[in-house]
């Protein structure tokens, strides 16, 4: 058992529909713990040291610049998220990256539909709400990256007396 902590962003379109409520709701329920939480608008700069060139690699340079021009389009609201493997768990709740193909019961099949064909025609980023991070390594940079040690919290919860 690795109690683990891990970035959610939901991305301005998730504000901007009024879904910060619902989205956070998922995770809850689910039992994970909210460790740090705020609204922040970051600017070009700073969205390119959350999404750095190794998405460049993975998806290409023009998804990277267009991500950039989406996540500071407006306020995101930031958590860290902590849980038993909450890295893994909480991309199991958040599905995955496209819409479309993202099953019914995750927030990204549950909230979107839209397609990678259909963002690319329109050269955009794929709308899907949420990001969350894809592993240890990157768990670790995006924390840091997003919020100071005195913004995170330590402190027990339901869950703790119970289950863990
Ligand atoms: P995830 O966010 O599911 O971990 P990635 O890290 O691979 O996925 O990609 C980051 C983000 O880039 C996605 O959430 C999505 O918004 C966008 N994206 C990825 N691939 C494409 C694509 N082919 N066209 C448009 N947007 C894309």
């Amino acid at each position: 058992m690795e109690i683990e902590k891990t970035l959610v962003l939901i991305k301005p379109e998730g504000v901007q529909r009024h879904l910060v409520g619902k989205i956070i709701q998922r995770f809850e329920d689910a039992g994970f713990k909210i460790v740090g939480m705020k609204q922040c608008w970051i600017d070009k700069e700073f969205a390119k040291k959350h999404y750095t060139e190794d998405i460049e690699k993975r998806r290409g340079k023009k998804v990277r610049e267009q991500l950039i021009n989406y996540i500071t389009e407006g306020p995101v609201v930031a958590m860290v998220i902590e849980g038993v493997e909450s890295i893994e768990g909480v991309r199991k709740i958040v599905g995955g990256t496209e819409p479309k193909n993202s099953p019914p019961g995750t927030i990204r099949g549950d909230f979107a539909h839209v397609s990678f064909a259909y963002a690319d025609k329109k050269n955009i980023s794929v709308k899907n709400l949420i990001h969350a991070s894809g592993n240890k390594q990157d768990a670790e940079h995006e924390i840091k990256l997003w919020f100071k040690n005195s913004e995170l919290h330590s402190y027990k919860t339901i869950q703790d007396f119970f289950f863990h």
